[in-house]
């Protein structure tokens, strides 16, 4: 399987890391070993010294697709889910500066924790959920899907020309803004609506 992840899809998000807001899908790969299931702790890496969140609705691909159609594209995924996007923060800043590609700072171990899917036909409007990041029971990050720049079926129709998306597949659909840094001893979870769907722990 594999995990693709929509870069600046809030326009807040995008503010807040002087970016421009995009004129079409960013997007960039995590290999599976990014993964972490379960509420396994993330164990923060010695390569970085400014990791951050950044929560995410995930969608979780329910069939083969290529060059699936807009109007189609809501039929390739069953369930949402939430996860954190973990960025090595000093390191993309790094690649940024010398134009090199982000893997380095976005796709290392662990780099992709998740929590539990839940069947998207129990949510009343895809197009207004709210989800949320607490760090040792703080809200730190919160955000709506009625903000996406790029709807979820827009994201799957755009992906889909580029690589076949296959069952098991994993989209990360961007982060709202708020995202910052993590440290050892953190407590993390994330929650779609007033469900929480995944905790763990810095360690
Ligand atoms: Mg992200």
């Amino acid at each position: 399987m594999k995990i693709i992840c929509i870069g600046r899809n809030y326009a807040e998000h995008a503010k807040e890391m002087n970016a421009a807001v995009p004129s079409e899908p960013i997007f960039f790969l995590k290999p599976d070993t990014a993964l972490i299931k379960d509420n396994q702790p993330f164990y923060y890496p010695d390569f970085s010294k400014e990791i951050h969140h950044e929560v995410e609705l995930v969608l979780k691909i329910s069939k083969p697709g290529k060059n699936i159609e807009l109007q189609f594209a809501n039929k390739y995924y069953d369930e949402i889910g939430i996860g954190i996007d973990f960025t090595a923060r000093d390191i993309q800043a790094k690649c940024k500066e010398k134009g090199l590609p982000w893997e380095k700072a976005k796709a290392f171990d662990g780099s992709a924790p998740i929590g539990k899917f839940i069947d998207k036909n129990k949510m009343s409007n895809i197009s207004n959920i709210h989800f949320h990041l607490n760090v040792n029971g703080n809200k730190i990050q919160s955000g709506n899907t009625k903000d996406l720049l790029f709807t979820f079926d827009s994201i799957i129709a755009y992906i889909s020309k580029f690589f076949t998306l296959k069952t098991g597949d994993l989209i990360f659909t961007g982060t709202p803004e708020g995202v910052g840094p993590i440290a050892i001893g953190d407590k993390l979870e994330a929650f779609i609506e007033n469900e929480k769907l995944l905790t763990f722990e810095i360690k």
